[in-house]
């Protein structure tokens, strides 16, 4: 019989990486819960071990904080069992890109973007070595929307998006899974910790149907995985629309419309 893989979760203590936590812990995984908030990841953990019979380890960690990153990293890289990092903590953004104070802009660069992709580096080599092991990078329809005017956060997202599509074009060849998890509006505490009423949004995801649905991408190795798209050639249409800017974007000379000596 196979060990299935340990899968460490960060942001585990509530909404999408809890339920994400949840899902892993039924289908047989032990797991490693990170998040600031200590006594909810040990609540988590005993009823987790208690109703699927799996090992959960707790990791306090400020992921905002450089040397608790290194812890998690540490983990990472020495732990050969976890085969599966959720890179899900994130923070959204309150008020527009005037209202933002130079912390705010730090903390939240220094979780959605710095965190995700320095917790991705500690697991890359191991896993490719291994060739196995997957990485999944929760981003958010916001990265494809600077409509939505949530503009550092959209950012934030569009990186987690490029990062993964980045890493799925170093990694697939040697064994490494990465996917990008889009969400839209789903119903956690992230919009009352922005301060903003969540029945007052249309449209929103209960998040274990967000969950569900991006574990079924999860299992068909998709690379992108937006659940709340319903026409899935939309966004083989706007892949297909920039692979097609390829071929043209490399050119040893300006554009006609650029040029001076005309
Ligand atoms: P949530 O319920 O607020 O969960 C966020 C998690 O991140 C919590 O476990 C929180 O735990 C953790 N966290 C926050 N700051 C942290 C820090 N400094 N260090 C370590 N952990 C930290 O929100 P969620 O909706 O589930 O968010 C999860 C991910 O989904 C985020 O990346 C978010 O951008 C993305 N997303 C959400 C939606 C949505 O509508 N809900 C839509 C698109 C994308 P502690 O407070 O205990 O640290």
């Amino acid at each position: 019989m196979t060990t299935l893989s340990t899968v460490l979760v960060t942001g585990a203590s509530s909404g999408i990486g809890a339920t994400y936590a949840e899902r892993f812990a039924r289908r047989g995984h032990d797991l490693v819960l990170v998040a600031r908030d200590k006594s909810r990841l040990d609540a988590l953990a005993a009823r987790l071990r208690e109703a699927h019979r799996v090992g959960v380890d707790v990791l306090q960690a400020d992921l905002t904080s450089p040397a608790d990153v290194s812890a998690v990293e540490t983990r990472l890289r020495d732990d050969a069992r976890i085969g599966i990092l959720v890179n899900n903590a994130g923070i959204a953004q309150t008020g527009g890109f005037e209202q933002q104070s130079a912390q705010d802009i730090e903390r939240l660069i220094a979780l959605n973007v710095t965190a995700l992709t320095r917790l991705a580096g500690a697991v890359a080599s191991r896993f490719a070595q291994s060739g196995t092991g997957a990485i999944v990078n929760i981003g958010s329809v916001v990265g494809l929307a600077p409509e939505f005017g949530m503009s550092i956060y959209g950012a934030s997202k569009a990186f987690v998006l490029f990062l993964s599509q980045g890493l799925h074009l170093e990694l697939s060849p040697k064994g490494v899974y990465v996917q990008a998890v889009l969400p839209a509006t789903t119903r956690t505490e992230i919009w009352e910790r922005a301060g903003i009423d969540v029945n007052a949004l249309p449209e929103v995801m209960e998040v274990g149907e967000l969950v569900d649905a991006a574990l079924v991408g999860f299992d068909r190795r998709e690379l992108v995985t937006i659940p709340p798209l319903h026409v899935a050639e939309r966004w083989d249409a706007l892949d297909g629309a920039r692979q097609g800017l390829l071929g043209d974007i490399r050119q040893s000379q300006a554009a006609e419309r650029y040029r001076t000596d005309a």
